[in-house]
């Protein structure tokens, strides 16, 4: 008898309860804290009633991102969990959350097709699933948002600044982390609790590794974001919140404006 097999593929479905035990991994897990424009954190804003650098101070972070030009720094938001994930696994804050959570996880569909094995075996959800239509002109249409908004950043914020990190080798991390334990107390009292996490995290992936008998590198990505994070958090914390007050000030019209395109983009897609 002819037997024929073909590839069935799941439709990409974000279900905590079947697929990460009801605890939205994606909302917790080190390897995917979302980095954050300026224009996400107008929505919380917006959404929650507090002022943008109240948000900054309570939840906000720095999350190194990798690029084809190396390491530079984005704005972020807490990920330890995220402070919106409060009646796990809903997102309190779902129609206004940041654009990086709405584009999980088809980022990885559209930008990280190079590292989808990597993601699978972290997100269930993602394994043998594929977005459908729909949704990958949702994100087409971020994408392209997300290149325009890089613009206005620039002008209204970046104005100035070398977002660069470069290279991190131990000396430099160390010097980072010496100078952020130091400010940290006083200019950004959660990042020392990263900071910890960061640690722990670390020392953590290496038991794993030893245990399990893994020969080859520790897969530090996560310690990475959640330590250079908080350490650049902790040493950005002042100016940047000085930036963001600025925009609040004069400035809400501009990014009012590009929200109302989100919110119909939104819409438009039911997400
Ligand atoms: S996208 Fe995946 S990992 Fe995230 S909450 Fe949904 S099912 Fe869980
Ligand atoms: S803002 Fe919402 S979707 Fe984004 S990480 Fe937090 S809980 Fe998850």
């Amino acid at each position: 008898m002819l037997e024929v097999r073909l590839p069935v593929l799941r439709q990409f479905v974000c279900d905590p309860a079947k697929y990460c035990e009801g605890k939205s991994l994606c909302c917790q897990n080190h390897d995917t804290p979302p980095g954050m424009n300026v224009i996400d954190f107008y929505r919380l804003s917006r959404k929650t009633g507090q002022p943008v650098t109240e948000i900054w101070r309570e939840n906000g972070t720095v999350v190194p991102v990798l690029t084809q030009g190396g390491w530079i720094i984005a704005l972020g938001l807490r990920h330890n969990p995220c402070p919106y994930l409060s009646n796990v696994p809903d997102c309190a804050v779902h129609d206004s959350r940041p654009l990086n959570c709405a584009f999980f996880p088809f980022s990885v569909f559209l930008t990280r097709r190079d590292q989808l094995p990597y993601y699978q075996r972290i997100y269930p959800c993602i394994d043998g699933a594929q977005p459908t239509g729909g949704q990958i002109r949702f994100s087409a249409k971020l994408l392209a948002l997300f290149n325009e908004l890089g613009e206005v950043e620039v002008k209204y914020f970046w104005q100035g600044i070398d977002p660069v990190i470069g290279e991190m080798n131990t000396n430099k991390l160390g010097s980072l982390l010496k100078t952020a334990q130091e400010l940290a107390p006083r200019e950004a009292p959660h990042a020392v609790a990263s900071i910890a996490t960061a640690w722990e995290l670390y020392l953590s992936r290496l038991r794993i590794h030893q245990a399990a008998g893994s020969q080859g590198p520790v897969n530090l990505e996560g310690f990475f974001h959640q330590i250079v994070g908080s350490a650049l958090y902790a040493l950005c914390y002042r100016e940047f919140a000085a930036r963001l007050s600025e925009i609040e000030k004069f400035h809400l019209s501009v990014f009012a404006a590009l929200n109302d395109r989100i919110v119909a983009i939104f819409r438009k897609y039911g997400m």
